[in-house]
């Protein structure tokens, strides 16, 4: 067995490097290492500079991803005693969807959430999971810490990424600033779950890099509630941007043309028309919100030809 090495990318000042925590999956060749990245409690106030530097960083260098395909991820959240704030009703269901808003973004690889029954995890078995827990495999969260990704590697490939959120932390699910209970975070399962993710996908922290930047990958919780420009481009350079899928086709159903497809999330797209794909029109300007793209055009097609394409707005 080869010694341990922590990655050093334990965010937290006051958290302890984890020591004799890995070994060697193939102990004749390669070091595996176990890191940790924290996203924990500081100022409940977004930081939206003016003009951001887009710089977003990674927990290695070289980066360490997940091979072309699906990355498989248990969900072993259970269900809430309530309705959660935004009309959930399971935990599985908010980081569903935090995965998928992820997946739209991720060209080479998709994440693929498999639900199982609520439970701790295993380390370093080779599987993905995601989990509540008052402690990370033993060890204390540390003061102020809402959740824990570890990162097990092998050499510059991702093995396994597991998630335990903090059982110590007030949970819920909305939309919006971050809001506070009798003085308390209530805070936000799906942004942490995207900051989570974000980390299993091989982000780090810009802002402990020394950037400037609005991310829903910096390590402090804030009013932020969705992926950012940089958190995007940080996705897209690690695994390629997502090809636009068509989702509904154009149909022509009384005339009109209807089309939805995929998009990039708070990106403008700018809807254009041609006749002879030589002259393009704009027809209007989509703000994109959800990760999907609708657009009908109100105008009655003619007998002769209308093209329609869909550009990102700089
Ligand atoms: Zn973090």
């Amino acid at each position: 067995m080869n010694g341990s090495k922590p990655c050093g990318r334990v965010c937290e000042p006051g958290l302890r490097s984890i020591p004799e925590i890995a070994g060697s999956r193939r102990p004749w060749r390669s070091l595996t290492q176990r890191a940790l990245s924290v996203l924990f409690i500081g100022l409940l106030s977004c930081s939206a500079p003016f003009c951001p530097a887009h710089a977003h960083s990674f927990v290695s260098n070289p980066p360490m991803i997940w091979p072309d395909g699906d990355v498989g991820v248990v969900l072993k959240l259970g269900t809430p005693d309530r309705t959660l704030i935004d009309g959930n009703t399971s935990w599985e269901a908010v980081a569903a969807q935090a995965l998928s808003t992820w997946n739209s973004h991720l060209g080479t690889i998709q994440f693929s959430p498999l639900i199982q029954n609520p439970g701790m995890g295993s380390d370093r078995d080779g599987v993905n999971q995601v989990f509540f827990g008052s402690r990370v495999y033993g060890e204390s969260f540390g003061g102020l810490v809402l959740a824990v990704t570890t990162i097990w590697h092998d050499g510059t490939t991702r093995t396994e990424a597991d998630v335990i959120f903090n059982t110590a932390v007030s949970w819920d699910s909305y939309r919006g600033p971050a809001r506070r209970v009798g003085g308390k975070l209530l805070c936000d399962f799906f942004r942490v779950a995207l900051h989570e993710f974000g980390h299993v996908l091989g982000l780090d922290h810009p802002d402990q890099a020394g950037q400037t930047v609005s991310a829903i990958m910096n390590g402090v919780v804030s009013d932020l509630d969705n992926l950012t420009t940089d958190d995007v481009e940080g996705a897209e350079a690690l695994y390629q941007a997502r090809a636009p899928v068509i989702t509904v086709q154009p149909r022509t159903e009384s005339g009109l043309f209807h089309l939805t497809m995929t998009g990039l999330t708070n990106r403008n797209h700018i809807i254009q028309a041609s006749t002879d794909l030589v002259t393009w029109v704009s027809l209007t300007t989509n703000n994109v919100t959800n990760g999907e793209l609708d657009f009908m055009d109100t105008n009655l097609i003619g007998s002769s030809a209308r093209f329609y394409r869909a550009l990102v707005a700089p």
